[in-house]
């Protein structure tokens, strides 16, 4: 959680936040499990933008102990409908490339080609091609990233809702709490028990909104 809340703060735009999420997330999981001294760890914002998505979805759900939710108004009564983005109600990602001719195709791209494309389509699609000749209808194809229109019906009065989101900013928005939450857990536990700062940093998520939650229970 602490590593999130620092990966938020230092991501420059969406794209980067969502690059730095993911790789402190890689970070944290590989402390815990032993490896070679020289594997390197691979880089996640590699994965294709199918995979990186529902990834931050996971995290998201790994850190906040929830799914990230998506609130809807309905056109027609103006009933609220709340969407539930879970790992499960999004689906699998099924990895695709696109074969044009013999040799010719194109890949998923990465946050990482997004990121050193900066919204050049030529640039996306020199990086994401494989031999000449592919066009970004190809690679319009086979993204599966988590972006497009949400469709739902309300709850209300049943009649057919949507919007067009993108998960990444959504989980982004919805993390950036992590980082007041994180500072108000300290505090409380600091407070309560003197501990020090590290020390409280390192203890496990869920287990520290547990104290959290009995120290507050104690006050008077
Ligand atoms: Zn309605």
């Amino acid at each position: 959680m602490a590593a999130l809340a620092e990966a938020l703060e230092l991501g420059v735009d969406a794209l980067q936040q969502a690059i730095g999420v993911l790789r402190a997330h890689a970070a944290s999981r590989a402390s815990g499990t032993p490896r070679a001294k020289d594997e390197a760890l691979p880089d996640p914002a590699e994965l294709p933008v199918g995979v990186a998505d529902r990834l931050l979805l996971a995290i998201h759900e790994e850190a906040l102990g929830r799914p990230l939710e998506v609130t809807l108004e309905c056109d027609a009564c103006g009933e609220l409908t709340t969407l539930v983005l879970s790992q499960d109600a999004v689906g699998e990602h099924w990895p695709r490339s696109a074969w044009c001719a013999p040799g010719v195709g194109a890949r998923e791209p990465s946050y990482l080609d997004l990121a050193a494309a900066r919204g050049d389509a030529g640039a996306l699609l020199e990086r994401c091609s494989i031999g000449t000749g592919a066009t970004l209808e190809d690679i319009g194809r086979i993204e599966g990233s988590l972006c497009g229109p949400l469709v739902s019906s309300c709850i209300e009065c049943g009649d057919p809702i949507f919007d067009d989101r993108d998960v990444v900013p959504l989980v982004l928005a919805s993390l950036a709490h992590i980082g007041a939450e994180l500072d108000y857990q300290v505090h409380v536990l600091a407070a309560t028990y003197g501990w020090d700062l590290a020390s409280i940093e390192t203890l496990p998520d869920a287990r520290r909104r547990r104290l959290v939650d009995l120290a507050a229970g104690m006050a008077p």
